[in-house]
């Protein structure tokens, strides 16, 4: 393909995410003005981004290594994808105490851990930039190759002067992308909203072209998965290579998957896109499985891609790491292999872009910042330019590690394949692991054990993988193969006679092995210091410390409010520091002008500068204008005591109150409970008076007439005496039930059990009611299919329910019409009886209420007038013989009410 179309279609898509990025910083800019989220504030873009961790590497590089070692391949996405889970743990922790001590990276993360140590700072600093550089010069490595087979050069030809290189002016525009959206800010922990929206963008570019080639390659050169593994199989060096052989041992994948999980954490890049750049700690939970999805489908074509190179070029000596490529582009798809190129260059420049700007902090931060302001003298000469020198050393940084990553490129690269590359910084950054998870757990983690588990564990990874790697050029071969000075023992790739894992596997052994024990033994063996004290417990117990910096302020000593706040201006000019300082004031309740600084303040003017700066740039400047107190161990445990037994009493209050709540709820239903039982009570009251008075009159009545005529001839006389025993039957029954009732209710209701025959008690009932059935020419029939139904209950309580449902019934049928059927069921160890009538029938919506004390339906069919008490007493009568009691009616078609009781089992 002429390379004129690649370049500009490089610049193009470059151009492109230029453009991407500003828009995003535009937007965001004018966020507050249109109420809009930060695109970063979203689950998706973060996983995005955190897949810079696919470089070129897996891009091209997994093609290659599949093609040669098979599925070996896949440890490096299996361990990120065992160890998601764990992130909700440790990552989130991470991510708290970066927000907290407004940390931006992992060299000022271990520094800041530490005691704000300084020395640490430089050393991790070194130790990234050392092994990351290679990283860095393979991904421009892999997009030089890559640019130099699709233009149809052959990469073997001799490399051009860098004026011609087109690699060269890769490296220049992405300089200058890094600066332009990784130093916008002066502040690291602000976000960098153009650049991770364009990582993420990339992230999405690389994954499509990749599943676009290999969906090419599987339907469209092969007939599927199926064919190529099919194929493949016949080949015994191919189908070798999908097992556990020599070569790829259980072992090595074990450490190879090891090595992958502190990898995905602690790579600057990494740390950068997962802690600093995080917006919500919430993301992490859609994170945990979308990033691990992420991976899944970007190696997902990886070996039918592998294998369909090695099936279509055969030994024709094509590089492997390239079929990515040369499949499309061989096989006539210029187009595709065009995307291929660009997902390519995505996965290479995203890499470099997060990688320089987070390497670019750290040195600015953790290097050239304490150095600086460890010296007097600069104050004077910068001024206010103070924070223009940071950006300017940032952009610095960002030009000087693109030349060398660019150098090394040129003059060493070349000899190593793209993933040993890469594994060998992944071993460096491994070296973090015991500094970092031991800083986070253990209390006793101390500067001393950091410094030197560092020190050795890179000192062997330093021996055992670049050493070797120096052998044919610098170094004797003799090193290799006896051993410096003959000393077999100390051969580097076989140290202490450990033969049996491969180079990288090795390294890690010994070099974690050591920098535990150094950890361990130095925490142990050196006091802390006070100051590391502090720290250790600040970042251990971070979740219990909500608001550290003005809580927990660790500090004895004398400093005006307005040193402070010059301080401030220096680095953030006068406008955002009286902000700044405002804010702090309204939260904390502070008088405005005081004029010594207190310690919560000072801690404050610390995190500040420390998230422009660097932790242990910040604690120099700080301590270089405050008179300070040495302060004791003892001192800060006391202080960190109360503040900690402050914040127990403050969760024992919480309780407290919620308690209280809970109590004040309970108290309010029963309340609400009583003030409804006395207005039943009322309703009671005003109900029975009313039915007791409506007999009364009556009997009154017709007795005053009696009294005072005694010319009432004898017939009326007979009928009004009628009335009068009539109406005081039914006082008599109404004032019956009343106290029934009340028995029942107050549980005084003593039921005489006794062992009868259901049926005879109903044949009684419907005897006892032939009477008031025969009046209204009403049939009563009853039904008893099943075996005699012995239970135990009291008799005349069961006539009464029976008497009161058959009343009931035949109360409500039509006279003449009436038909009322009676019937006994036996259902397993209940039987059934139920009452049922052609009547009036019964709206279901008060199918509930008719069994409430003085409850009666109001309609035309009220006549023979009840009191209301009937069905309330039947249903307690029932119940109180373990029973159940229900109706089925519709207003009409007639009612069934039935009951349940259990059968005597005796
Ligand atoms: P009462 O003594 O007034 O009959 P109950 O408690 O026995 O009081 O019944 C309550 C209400 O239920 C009655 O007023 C009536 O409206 C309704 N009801 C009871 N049984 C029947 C039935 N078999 N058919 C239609 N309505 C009925």
């Amino acid at each position: 393909m002429n390379s004129l179309t690649i370049i500009v279609c490089s610049l193009l898509y470059l151009g492109l995410l230029f453009g991407i990025a500003f828009w995003a910083e535009r937007r965001e800019r004018t966020l507050v003005a249109r109420q809009k989220q930060s695109l970063l504030n979203n689950p998706y873009i973060y996983a995005l981004s955190l897949a810079v961790y696919c470089t070129a590497w897996t891009f091209y590089g997994s093609v290659g290594q599949a093609a040669t070692q098979g599925i070996n391949f896949l440890s490096v996405y299996i361990g990120p994808t065992l160890a998601a889970p764990l992130w909700w743990i440790v990552l989130r922790k991470i991510i708290r105490i970066c927000k907290v001590h407004r940390i931006t990276s992992i060299a000022d993360f271990i520094s800041a851990r530490y005691g704000k140590n300084r020395g640490l700072g430089i050393l991790v600093t070194v130790i990234c930039v050392a092994g990351i550089i290679p990283y860095i010069s393979i991904q421009l490595k892999a997009t030089a190759v890559s640019f130099a087979l699709l233009s149809g050069q052959s990469s073997a030809t001799h490399k051009p002067s860098f004026l011609t290189d087109q690699a060269f002016y890769m490296t220049l525009l992405l300089g200058a992308f890094t600066i332009l959206f990784g130093t916008r800010k002066l502040e690291a922990t602000e976000r960098h909203e153009g650049l991770v929206t364009a990582i993420a963008f990339e992230s999405l570019v690389k994954l499509i072209a990749f599943l676009a080639v290999g969906l090419y390659v599987t339907f469209g050169l092969f007939n599927g998965p199926g064919d190529i593994f099919g194929r493949a199989s016949q080949q015994p060096a191919l189908q070798a290579s999908l097992t556990f052989g020599p070569g790829h041992s259980s072992a090595d994948w074990f450490w190879y998957t090891l090595l992958s999980i502190p990898a995905i954490l602690f790579l600057p890049r990494q740390f950068q896109v997962a802690v600093v750049e995080n917006v919500e700690e919430r993301h992490l939970n859609k994170a945990m499985w979308l990033f691990p999805l992420y991976l899944f489908l970007i190696t997902l074509f990886v070996l039918p891609v592998a294998f369909g190179g090695k099936l279509w070029f055969g030994n024709t000596g094509l590089d492997a790491d390239g079929y990515v490529l040369s499949l499309p582009l061989l096989t006539g798809q210029k187009g595709l292999a065009l995307l291929a190129y660009i997902g390519g260059l995505s996965a290479a420049t995203s890499m470099i872009i997060v990688e320089t700007t987070a390497l670019s902090v750290m040195i600015s931060n953790n290097v050239v910042m304490p150095w600086l302001v460890s010296r007097p003298a600069w104050q004077l000469k910068l001024g206010n330019q103070s924070s223009r020198f940071v950006m300017y050393t940032r952009r610095l940084a960002i030009l000087v590690l693109l030349l060398i990553s660019y150098g090394y490129y040129r003059d060493v690269s070349d000899r190593f394949s793209l993933v040993s590359v890469g594994m060998i910084s992944f071993a460096a950054v491994a070296q973090f692991s015991p500094a970092i998870i031991g800083g986070i757990c253990w209390k006793n983690g101390a500067q001393a054990g950091a410094r030197l588990g560092l020190i050795v564990g890179t000192a062997i990874w330093f021996y055992t993988l670049i050493v070797p790697t120096l052998v044919p050029v610098l170094l004797p071969e003799s090193l290799l193969n006896d051993g410096p000075f003959g000393l077999s023992f100390l051969k580097p790739q076989a140290l202490f006679g450990l033969t049996s894992l491969t180079p990288i596997a090795h390294s890690v052994f010994w070099s974690l092995f050591f920098n535990v024990g150094c950890y361990v033994w130095g925490s142990i063996n050196r006091p802390q210091t006070a100051l590391d004290h502090n720290q250790a417990i600040l970042f251990v117990d971070v979740f219990q410390f909500n608001r550290p910096s003005e809580n927990t302020a660790i500090w004895k000593g004398k400093v005006s409010v307005d040193a402070l706040r010059k301080l401030l201006i220096t680095f953030f000019g006068p406008e955002q520091s009286q902000k700044t300082l405002e804010r702090f004031a309204r939260r904390n309740r502070l008088m405005d002008r005081q004029s010594y600084a207190d310690p919560g303040l000072v801690t404050f003017t610390e995190k500040m500068l420390a998230g422009a700066i660097g932790t242990a740039s910040a604690r120099i400047l700080v301590s270089s204008i405050a008179k300070e107190d040495p302060i004791t161990v003892d001192e800060i445990i006391r202080i960190l005591k109360t503040s900690q037994e402050l914040m127990t009493v403050n969760k024992e209050l919480e309780r407290k109150s919620n308690e209280l709540q809970q109590l004040t709820r309970q108290l309010s239903e029963t309340n609400e409970r009583l003030k409804q039982m006395d207005q039943q009570k009322d309703e009671f009251l005003s109900t029975i008076t009313h039915e007791i008075r409506t007999p009364i009159t009556s009997i009154r009545a017709l007795t005053e007439i009696l009294h005072d005529n005694d010319d009432v001839d004898t017939a009326t006389r007979q009928q009004f005496l009628g009335t009068v025993i009539k109406e005081s039957e039914r006082l008599t029954r109404l004032i019956n039930q009343v106290l029934d009732l009340e028995r029942f209710e107050s549980g005084r209701m003593r039921l005489h059990l006794e062992p009868l025959l259901l049926r005879d008690v109903i044949k009684d009932a419907v005897e006892a009611t032939g009477q008031l059935a025969s009046e209204k020419y009403v049939d009563v029939q009853f039904l008893a299919d099943c075996p005699p139904t012995p239970v135990v209950a009291d008799r005349d309580r069961l006539m009464q329910v029976l008497i009161n449902l058959l009343s009931n019934a035949i109360k409500f049928c039509e006279p003449e019409k009436g038909r009322i059927i009676v019937r006994l069921v036996v259902e397993g160890t209940t039987c059934n009886v139920s009452v049922c009538d052609n009547g009036a029938g019964i709206d279901p919506a008060l199918h509930e209420l008719i069994f409430e004390k003085f409850y009666q339906v109001q309609g035309d069919h009220r006549k023979p007038k009840g009191s209301g008490l009937g069905l309330a007493i039947t249903k307690k009568i029932i119940e109180l013989h373990n029973g159940s009691i229900d109706v089925d009616s519709q207003p009409g078609h007639g009612s069934v009410f039935t009951f349940q009781l259990p059968l005597s089992t005796g």
